[in-house]
């Protein structure tokens, strides 16, 4: 297989050793796919070097190789070899794809999404945010096992490096990418991610803890041997095939013991460390009782992990024994199995699934490890949290930044206004505007994970219903239909007001003359609580006017009126409780009447309606209404036309319309001859006259054969 190699790439920057691990488990069809993509990378990334003054492709293959000792497929592989080639290189995603397959660009772009994302904050609760962030950004879970390996390296290489800089990376790392490591359990990972960024944040403390624990491990040598070798004798002697591991202390972990259990250096440092691992779990529970036998336990040590295991799929059996002299010996016995779970979490799901890749989406892959994860717990306390794990790796939210740099979680599909309520009622009900990363945006536009959004908010700003049609948090809803309905029922105060005055009117009296005494005694009557909800009853259609003003003057209802009642005048400006019907598209101008409809306030049809005849069963609930002089804004009206079947007719009768200061707001083609099209024309204007004059300019037009109104 390496002997296919250009002999300059032969040994060339660690490809040789990563070529050897994949051999191990990878067909040699894609160790050739893995050196076509070394080739590629080492191309691309030609002429740069890394802060330590390598050659760049020498990072890129450390972090394949770390995916490699994991086992992960050759795509992961292959996107490891070129995670920064589009970033960082002329080559672009098209390249990447054309080459080595959409999975693998898909993998490129994802990992480079994730590095476009700053984490800005230092807040314990804004770094949980950012992890959720990341997992949520990641449709795929190798791309966060390829960032992890690539932190890793990075921190690795890190000395070069100026101390702000090693600072700032080393805390992220271990607020948010350790973590998310020990997430999904990989604890190979976590570990030296935490090591390092202990190394990094905290330099002294690392080099005397470092300092104190390499002396210990000096003298603690012969011990330990000692020890190992007893206890390999005693599995030998039951005859149990089993490996005795003297284990390294994790820096980080004893500086956290110490730190936050308050125990001194030499507490923490003076234990020693033994892993047993074993074939089977018969036999962990075996060598648990060789060993309780062999050297005292200490009570209350004992962690039975195989039998519960932890969250994140950890299986292991846990004891302290008193050993020689009383020093005290962490002891872990586990499977091959376990111990190979414990290292790489929900990436060992690839290597025993490695040959078969028919089920084998990423995503599946990951679902599974988590219903393992599931069939450990077993009824167990834990469950809540791993109901996290799986909202976390499949979550239903989106994480966006505000301006200031917070997270701000929000359901999938959220909107600018959706996001403008959350981060307050009063910034949603105010806004007018949205920027997503600097551009301005339509309010409506669906936000994603990891952009930044900035509200633009203008005093008396109101909401607009329309959103209801768009925004997707219960927040948003809630408060936009809030604002309606205070809006709605202030506008039918007013009308169930003029509605009522104008009633008594026909009867010769008014409000004012009715006094508040009366009133009262009528409120009572009516279960009513003050005059606003009686005016709001009426101006929403559920009480009629002309009823309330005989029962307030004390009169039958078969009592005579006195003269032609007076019409109710419509200014078009009343709101949400005076509607135009759109069966007739009434303007002013025409002919009009007005029906009661309840909780919807007034509807107002043309006289010349087809719907008033059913609507004339009920003349109790139809008033007689007229136009203000001069209104002053559009209404909408339908025409009609016919034309000539000849190309760009619509274009031409669509440019009349135009010309003649008016909006289209829909066209249809209702029918379509051989000669003749009958077109529907949606418009705007402001009256009669209005459409008057374009129903002339149209009808003049040569291709037109005719024009018309419903009912005009
Ligand atoms: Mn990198």
């Amino acid at each position: 297989m390496l002997s296919k190699l250009p002999p300059a790439l032969g040994g060339d920057n660690g490809l040789r050793a990563l070529l050897t691990d994949l051999e191990s488990y990878l067909p040699p069809k894609q160790i050739d796919t893995v050196a076509r993509a070394y080739q590629f990378g080492a191309d691309a990334h030609d002429g740069q070097t890394r802060k330590t003054g390598e050659p760049y492709i020498t990072h890129p293959v450390a972090v394949a190789q770390q995916l490699g000792r994991m086992h992960l497929d050759v795509e992961a592989i292959v996107a490891a070899l070129l995670h920064d080639v589009v970033e960082d290189t002329d080559a672009t995603l098209e390249d990447l794809t054309e080459r080595f397959g959409a999975e693998v660009a898909a993998l490129v772009d994802g990992v480079s999404k994730l590095d476009q994302i700053q984490f800005r904050s230092r807040a314990e609760a804004q770094a949980e945010s950012f992890r959720k962030m990341m997992l949520a950004m990641i449709e795929d879970i190798r791309v966060i096992l390829v960032k992890l390996a690539d932190r890793l390296h990075n921190m690795q290489t890190m000395s070069a490096m100026p101390t702000e800089k090693q600072r700032r990376i080393a805390r992220e790392t271990l607020d948010i990418y350790a973590p998310i490591a020990n997430r999904l359990g990989i604890n190979s990972m976590k570990v030296d991610l935490e090591d390092l960024g202990f190394r990094y944040l905290y330099p002294m403390r690392y080099r005397v803890l470092d300092k104190a624990l390499r002396r210990s491990k000096g003298s603690q040598r012969q011990i330990v041997r000692k020890i190992s070798e007893e206890l390999g004798r005693a599995l030998a002697s039951e005859g149990i095939a089993g490996d005795v591991i003297g284990r390294e202390k994790h820096l980080y972990s004893i500086y956290r013991k110490m730190s936050e259990k308050k125990r001194t250096l030499s507490d923490v440092v003076d234990v020693y460390g033994f892993r047993i691992i074993v074939d089977d779990v018969t036999s962990c529970y075996q060598v648990l009782g060789l060993v309780h036998g062999l050297y005292k336990p200490m009570p209350g040590r004992f962690k039975d992990y195989i039998a519960i295991p932890r969250v994140n799929g950890y299986q292991s059996l846990h004891t302290t024994l008193f050993g020689p002299k009383g020093l005290p010996l962490e002891v872990q016995i586990r499977t091959r199995e376990m111990d190979r779970v414990a290292e790489s979490g929900v990436a060992s799901h690839w290597q025993y699934k490695a040959e078969d890749r028919a089920d084998a989406t990423p995503q599946r892959r990951a679902r599974e490890w988590l219903s393992k994860l599931e069939e450990l717990q077993a009824e167990d306390s834990s469950e809540e949290f791993l109901e996290t794990v799986k909202v976390d790796l499949f979550p239903d939210k989106i994480y966006v930044f505000t301006p200031k740099g917070d997270i701000m979680p929000l359901p999938k599909g959220a909107t600018t206004v959706d996001f403008a309520y959350a981060v307050h009622t009063d910034i949603g009900d105010r806004c007018v505007a949205a920027k997503i990363d600097r551009t301005l945006v339509p309010l409506r536009t669906a936000l994603e994970n990891g952009q930044t959004v900035e509200i633009v908010t203008a005093r008396g700003a109101k909401p607009n219903p329309n959103w209801l049609t768009f925004v997707r948090s219960a927040k948003a809803r809630t408060a936009i239909r809030h604002h309606m309905r205070n809006l709605r029922s202030n506008e039918s105060i007013d009308l169930g007001k003029r509605l009522l005055d104008r009633s008594l009117k026909d009867l010769n009296s008014s409000l004012r003359k009715i006094g508040k005494v009366r009133m009262k005694e009528a409120l009572d009557e009516l279960g009513l609580n003050n005059t606003s909800e009686l005016f709001e009853q009426l101006g929403l259609g559920e009480r009629l006017a002309p009823l309330t003003a005989r029962m307030l003057l004390g009169k039958s209802e078969n009592s005579a009126e006195n003269s032609e009642p007076a019409n109710l005048v419509i200014a078009g400006t009343e709101g949400m409780v005076v509607s135009y019907a759109k069966c007739c598209y009434p303007i002013p101008g025409d002919a009009v009447m007005g029906y009661l409809s309840s909780g919807r306030g007034i509807v107002i049809h043309r006289t010349c309606c087809g719907n008033l005849i059913n609507f004339r069963k009920q003349p109790e609930k139809w008033i007689a209404v007229s136009w203000e002089p001069e209104v002053k804004r559009e209404f909408h009206s339908q025409i009609q036309t016919d034309t000539q079947n000849k190309p760009g007719v619509l274009a031409e009768v669509a440019a009349t319309i135009g010309d003649c200061g008016s909006n289209i707001e829909q066209v249809e083609v209702l029918g379509r001859h051989d000669d003749c099209s009958v077109l529907s024309f949606l418009l705007l204007v402001r009256d009669r006259t209005h459409l008057a004059r374009i129903m002339r300019n149209v009808r003049n037009m040569p291709n037109v054969i005719r024009v018309n109104r419903d009912c005009a």
